[in-house]
């Protein structure tokens, strides 16, 4: 492993890197490998929807009732992964466009 100087990729200051998925910048903090991040975040949404999943699966024992409060409770929760999926694409968009105007 060597050490080399990039600039980075969220404040677009010089740092220095050993090609480690854990270093981070020295100015801003922020990890260096954009892809950990990506990942990061996809897999807390995986993780979070999972869990949700079990708490509001719908069971065959379930009234009516229960049903429709379950069903309604999965359509925002779909909603606010879409949202998050969004925001998530935007991010990784964002941050794709200004390294390749910091290079
Ligand atoms: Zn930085």
């Amino acid at each position: 492993m060597s050490t080399s100087e990039i600039k980075c990729p969220h404040c677009g200051q010089w740092t220095m890197w050993q090609g480690d998925v854990d270093d981070r910048c020295i100015n801003c903090g922020e990890f260096l490998d954009s892809r950990r991040f990506s990942r990061e975040v996809e897999k807390k949404i995986n993780k979070q929807l999972k869990t949700e999943d079990d708490y509001f699966a719908i069971k065959p024992t379930d009234g009516e009732l229960t049903r429709m409060f379950k069903g309604f409770f999965n359509f925002f929760r779909w909603s606010a992964y879409y949202v998050q999926l969004v925001i998530f694409v935007f991010v990784t968009i964002l941050m794709a466009i200004i390294s390749l105007l910091a290079a």
